[in-house]
């Protein structure tokens, strides 16, 4: 039945690389009269719809069995001969299938064969109700079969369209089929009660299908919504990463680095942390893209901006381009001594990296200067002045010959490491340099 409503719908299975939203809204256009979506949106709609319509189909089976068993009042008041029969069809019959039913559709949690169980449901009553009908000798029998209306509006109003229809037809057949079997007494009732079958089933029926396709409908344009809040989610973070991010290299840019550095700045103040500033400068690297061109610069830089950020991995750092071969790596409670040695470990990868520049004066390789500056935060204005310390040390690493790592701790003393000097050295022995290098 549904694949060839599938096919009918016009839309059959989805195309490949058609995606949710574009689904949604080709669906959209072309309408789904026949209640069916393309088969990957019909099974969400499906799952989506599935926690709601088990407990309404829950509360529902366990109603109907009540009526069902209620209307052993007009056994007996209309048709006192069934009340034996009606009593075990009615709780014998009808009330353990629609329980056991409802355990069923509850484990297996199919969707589609919960909506059909309903008609099946239906029909069943309708079954059980002719079996009824056609055992009662006194003159209400016929009058009876209104009774067929109850379970057809009671079915359809909490089944899907297509098994609602189903019932329908089912049940109007065996209405018809009781209708020219049972006595009428009266000899006017026929026709009423045929006619009266019909108009509540189309009217039921129409009713069905104009709240699936309002449900359907809502479910739509709830996923257009969602779609569409997605992509200004989605295009507000490519724009706040844009604004931050260095489109070369892609690590945070300068107007990021300043706004990073202003807070971390008010982190460590009120905490009373000590904050280090690492500048970072590629050496010679103009004659660099004089030798190799433009292009091999640029991946030279991915390349350095790529082994900085592998050197800083903790949450309170920041690795940022802040001009054309500059960077700058912000760190928040970090002792001088730290600051100093995450500095060297930047100097050694990037030497690691063993990009060959032959123009360089001071390696083979392509190598940095680095300037650290370490403070703990007091006067809002000694931001910019750790800016310029670090920029100093850095000047102070240039002018030493490069590839080297120069820092100016609080107290003003400047202090320099050779790239072959061992870490693990006491660094406040270590004798200071001269700013204007070696
Ligand atoms: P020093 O060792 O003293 O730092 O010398 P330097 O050549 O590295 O410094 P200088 O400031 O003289 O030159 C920096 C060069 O960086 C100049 C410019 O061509 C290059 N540069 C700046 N931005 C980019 C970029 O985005 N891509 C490339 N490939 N080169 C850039
Ligand atoms: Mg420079
Ligand atoms: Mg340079």
């Amino acid at each position: 039945m549904s694949e060839a409503v599938v096919a009918q719908s016009g839309l059959g299975e989805s195309e490949p690389g058609l995606d949710r939203a574009a689904c949604v809204e080709q669906t959209l256009a072309q309408g789904f009269p026949l209640l069916f979506f393309p088969r990957s949106l019909e099974a969400d709609f499906q799952l989506d719809c599935q926690p709601r319509r088990l407990s309404l189909i829950t509360e529902a089976g366990v109603a109907s069995v009540l009526l069902y068993a209620g209307m052993l009042l007009a056994d007996w008041l209309l048709t006192p001969d069934t009340l034996w029969l009606a009593l075990f069809l009615r709780m014998a019959v009808f009330a353990p299938v629609i329980l056991v039913g409802l355990l069923l559709i509850r484990s297996w949690r199919r969707p589609a064969v919960s909506e059909w169980l309903i008609a099946f449901a239906g029909m069943l009553a309708v079954v059980l109700t002719s079996l009824i009908l056609l055992s009662a000798q006194g003159k209400w029998g016929y009058a009876r079969l209104v009774e067929f209306n109850i379970i057809v509006v009671y079915t359809c109003t909490l089944a899907r369209f297509w098994p609602a229809l189903a019932l329908g037809v089912f049940a109007l057949v065996v209405h018809t089929a009781l209708a020219v079997t049972l006595v009428d007494f009266t000899g006017v009732l026929g026709i009423n009660v045929s006619l009266l079958a019909f108009v509540v089933l189309c009217f039921t029926l129409y009713g069905n299908y104009t709240l699936e396709r309002d449900e359907r409908m809502a479910y739509l344009m709830a996923q257009r919504e969602a779609a569409l809040q997605d992509a200004l989610q989605a295009s507000h973070e490519q724009l706040a990463r844009l604004a931050t991010t260095d489109s070369l290299t892609e690590v945070a840019n300068r107007r990021s680095a300043d706004t990073f550095l202003a807070q971390s700045w008010a982190h460590a103040q009120a905490r009373g942390l000590p904050m280090a500033l690492v500048m970072i400068d590629i050496d010679h690297f103009k004659r660099y893209n004089d030798h190799y061109g433009h292009p091999a610069g640029d991946r030279c830089l991915q390349a350095v901006a790529a082994a900085l950020s592998a050197c800083s991995r903790r949450a309170g750092d920041l690795v940022a381009r802040i001009g054309g071969e500059e960077f700058l790596l912000i760190m928040t409670d970090v002792e001088p001594r730290t600051a100093l040695s995450v500095a060297q470990r930047v100097r050694d990868a990037v030497q690691a990296l063993a990009v060959p520049h032959a123009g360089s004066t001071c390696s083979d390789v392509v190598t940095v200067s680095v300037g650290v500056a370490t403070l703990l935060p007091g006067e809002a204005d000694q931001r910019a002045k750790l800016m310029r310390v670090a920029d100093e040390a850095l000047y102070a690493a240039k002018a030493s010959g490069r590839n080297r790592v120069f820092a100016v701790h609080p107290d003003g003393q400047v202090q320099g490491l050779d790239g072959d000097l061992d870490l693990d050295l006491d660094l406040d022995c270590h004798p200071p340099r001269n700013r204007e290098g070696a």
